[in-house]
């Protein structure tokens, strides 16, 4: 059975109607027959049916035994780290998602959660980091915005001889893509704003892990601190996950479109998109990927803000958007949208320049989106000729 086919119908028909969408349980508490005698469901923080069917897609797909639903993707995040006591220390990607990155400094740092950030692009980075308080290794691959790629496998294999747990941010590649339980991760999160849900439309977290004991741990987090997806969020999530394979090789086709578009114009520096052969990691995201993903970054030759902002605002599809994973497509300049709080020596070193757009490749007709950046790169000047006429008056 082909993996769409096996997606499609890991998605259970309703065995009390028939109802070949899953049912909506709007409820809070469910009726016993005597004390402590029930259908299996007692009170709707602890289970609710609509959010256990999604629980069950998610495991499979990502091939793990056991998966828990959260009100967004950095409260699943939260719940991994509460697998940590005091004195642990996270070994974390350096180019971390900056909300994760937030939750660490400001939330876990003062519980006594030390956290260590390496380039995990080299493997040998991730040995020489290890302490032997390291509890996780957290990694993001591909990372935001510079779409950087760690060797899942490799560092499963490092994580394993130590004792330590890997958890794999899937985010951005999907299950559709990659599945980090089969390349040796032990977790995985994921936003599920983005490709799972995959319409723009709601905010949800997932984490799957590869063994039951590691699946009951979160599941009594989930329970014990209580910050649950919704059944109706639960079902959207379901309803965007039919469609994901379909989604993202749309993605795909036409990010690869868009980044080899981008590569030859002559207003631009640098494109990062994994697909390119000119990609620093391109050979290890071919081997660990299924597919390159539909974000892409790039910088300009006019390497400034102002001009980064004639690109962002005369866009007609590309919407200016903070997000990425929609139907539609969407771009922002990290610089001074997701990356404003980082300092700017800090960001540089990071990669993300001040020129540096990030885009996020929707479903439309590949043609149209390289006619639409291609438009508005020769806007760029715009900002930039205004502020020289500024000066020289
Ligand atoms: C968006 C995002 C998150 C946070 O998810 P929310 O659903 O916004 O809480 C975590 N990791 C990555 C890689 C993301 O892109």
């Amino acid at each position: 059975m082909s993996n769409a086919t096996q997606l499609i119908h890991s998605i259970p028909v309703d065995p009390l109607t028939g109802s070949i969408s899953v049912p909506i349980y709007q409820t809070s508490t469910y009726v016993q027959e005597a004390p402590g005698v029930n259908k299996g469901y007692d009170y709707a923080r602890s289970n609710n049916p609509t959010r256990e069917t999604l629980e069950n897609i998610i495991a499979k797909l990502e091939g793990g035994v056991k998966a828990s639903a959260f009100a967004s993707g950095l409260a699943a995040i939260d719940a991994v780290v509460k697998l940590l006591q005091s004195g642990d220390e996270i070994l974390a990607v350096d180019d971390i998602y900056g909300g994760a990155f937030r939750q660490f400094t400001h939330i876990y740092a003062k519980f006594g959660i030390k956290v260590n950030y390496v380039d995990t692009t080299g493997v040998a980075n991730v040995l020489d980091a290890i302490t032997p308080q390291t509890r996780l290794i957290w990694l993001e691959t591909p990372t935001n915005p510079t779409l950087k790629i760690s060797d899942i496998a490799a560092i499963a294999k490092i994580a394993k001889q130590h004792n330590v747990l890997l958890c794999v941010d899937n985010t951005f590649a999907s299950p559709a893509l990659q599945q980090p339980i089969k390349l040796g991760a032990d977790i995985v999160v994921h936003s599920a704003t983005k490709y799972l849900g995959g319409h723009s439309d709601l905010i949800a977290g997932l984490v799957i892990s590869a063994t039951q004991e590691l699946g009951e741990q979160i599941k009594f987090i989930q329970n014990a601190c209580g910050a649950i997806l919704s059944p109706h969020d639960s079902w959207l999530v379901i309803r965007g996950i039919e469609t994901l394979h379909l989604r993202v090789q749309q993605h795909c086709r036409n990010a690869q479109i868009v980044a080899e578009f981008l590569e030859t114009h002559p207003a631009i520096d640098k494109v990062y998109y994994p697909g390119l052969k000119t990609h620093l990691n391109h050979d290890i995201a071919a081997k660990q990927q299924s597919g390159f993903g539909g974000i892409i970054s790039f910088t300009l030759k006019t390497d400034t803000e102002a001009a980064a902002k004639d690109v962002v605002t005369n866009t007609q599809y590309f919407k200016l958007a903070e997000s990425l994973g929609g139907v539609k497509s969407l771009l922002c300049h990290p610089a001074t949208m997701t990356h404003k709080s980082i300092p700017a020596e800090k960001r540089h070193a990071a990669g993300v320049q001040d020129s540096l757009i990030r885009l996020s490749i929707g479903l439309e007709d590949a043609a149209d989106l390289v006619n639409d950046i291609d438009q508005a790169l020769a806007k760029i000047n715009i900002t930039a000729g205004d502020l020289k006429i500024a000066a020289f008056q």
